[in-house]
């Protein structure tokens, strides 16, 4: 089998390396299945990873490309493909796979960092709006007295207690015949497996190699970035002796907006109008994600039905990395109907002689019977058939003005 330098994207269809077309496109065809997201909604960026894995092993360019060089061969191969690289670096600079990929070995053979992840909260603001934003931070950087060697050079010496391997090895005798063997840090040199003499010690990093440094990043936010989005900056994390710096990753966490609901490049609201304005046309304003007010208008003779849905397109976020295209905003009205008792019997029936005619009244026998119709929380659910006396008041105005659950289509 062929030595190649990274497995992610074999891991990633569960074929071993050096699996033939057949057995790839196989692979492919079933995780593709299961994890489409019409299917699986919640796999998050599954599919993704398994459409990219295969994009790349299907084609025998890129195949050889990253069976030789890694990821550092496809980043360098693929010329930036559009929109590859938010999945690239999901897979690869993500962190998702770190806990395998860590100790992977770069191009030039050198071991490499770990990646440091960052949560980064952003508003939905921030999102619509895009945002640069500075990020303080502290890491860990090759002391530049010593170029990282922790004194002068020929200073560092190997660990004599533990022959530089970092950890003794002690034996217990717990009973006669009994021994119990245990792995301690070795205590000379703590753990490093070197040391160095105390006069030749580099002052600056007191032999430590590394010195903290604050480290100031600038983070462009752009507009339309989503929620799990990684922001990455290439060998940015901390610095050690003979290690190729992992990086940093920003993950955009989106705060919860009072207003708005996003869904992908949509935005949901809901709204709450009353009666008059349900049957009679309404105007209302509010103030979008970039300050604007905007006006929504509907006019009289078109009816709003409790809890129907109307859609103002391209009113919704925009779009990453095509930001003058926008999704739509859905708008859910919620019509509050008037309480018990809010008008006199009297203008009731002038009321009703304006209202669409009530259905013929239906033909009622003597012997039928009659039954009460009372009030419900249902909140509080049917409770198993229960009887609740105590919604018999019809003056408990808890409910009674909530309009019932329509639904209608959206338009
Ligand atoms: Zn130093
Ligand atoms: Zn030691």
């Amino acid at each position: 089998m062929a030595n190649v330098a990274d497995t992610k994207l074999y891991d990633i269809l569960g074929v071993p390396p050096g699996a033939s077309d057949n057995e790839l496109k196989k692979a492919y065809r079933k995780l593709a299945k299961e994890y489409h997201p019409d299917k699986n909604p919640n796999a998050g960026d599954k599919f993704k990873e398994i459409s990219f894995a295969y994009e790349v092993l299907s084609n025998p360019e890129k195949r050889e490309l990253y069976d030789r060089y890694g990821e550092q061969g496809l980043r360098e191969g693929s010329g930036g493909s559009g929109g590859m690289d938010d999945i690239f670096s999901h897979i690869f600079g993500g962190g998702l796979f770190s806990f395998m990929g860590n100790q992977s070995r770069s191009r030039n053979g050198r071991r490499r960092g770990e990646d440091m992840m960052h949560p980064l909260k952003v508003s939905l603001e921030d999102l619509y709006n895009g945002k640069t934003t500075k990020l303080q931070l502290s890491k860990n950087v090759l002391c530049s007295s010593c170029n990282g060697q922790g004194g002068k050079s020929g200073a560092v010496q190997k660990c004599a207690a533990c022959r530089g391997r970092g950890v003794r090895i002690m034996i217990r005798q717990l009973a006669p015949g009994m021994v119990q063997q245990m792995q301690s840090v070795c205590s000379d040199c703590n753990g490093e497996g070197e040391v160095i003499n105390e006069k030749d010690r580099c002052k600056k990093c007191e032999g430590k190699k590394v010195i903290k440094e604050v480290k100031i990043l600038e983070v462009h936010v752009d507009k339309g970035m989503k929620h799990g989005q990684r922001i990455t900056f290439t060998g940015e994390a901390d610095q050690a002796p003979g290690v190729e710096p992992g990086d940093i990753v920003l993950l955009l966490q989106e705060k919860e907006h009072e207003m708005f609901q996003r869904d992908g490049n949509d935005l949901h609201m809901t709204h709450k109008i009353g009666l008059v304005e349900s049957l009679c046309g309404f105007q209302f304003t509010f103030k979008h994600l970039d300050g604007r007010q905007i006006v929504v208008k509907y006019p009289p003779g078109k009816v709003i039905e409790p809890g129907c849905v109307r859609v103002v397109r391209g009113e919704g976020m925009p779009q990453y990395r095509n930001p003058f295209e926008k999704g739509d905003l859905y708008i859910k009205f919620d019509v509050q109907f008037p309480e018990n008792n809010w008008i006199s019997p009297e203008k009731l029936t002038e009321l009703e002689d304006l209202l669409p005619a009530r259905p013929e009244v239906p033909n009622i026998i003597t012997d039928a019977e009659e039954v009460d119709l009372q009030e419900f929380d249902t909140t509080r659910g049917s409770g198993g058939g229960q009887r609740r006396e105590a919604y018999n008041d019809s003056s408990d105005d808890e409910s009674g003005h909530h309009g019932p659950g329509v639904q209608c289509a959206h338009q």
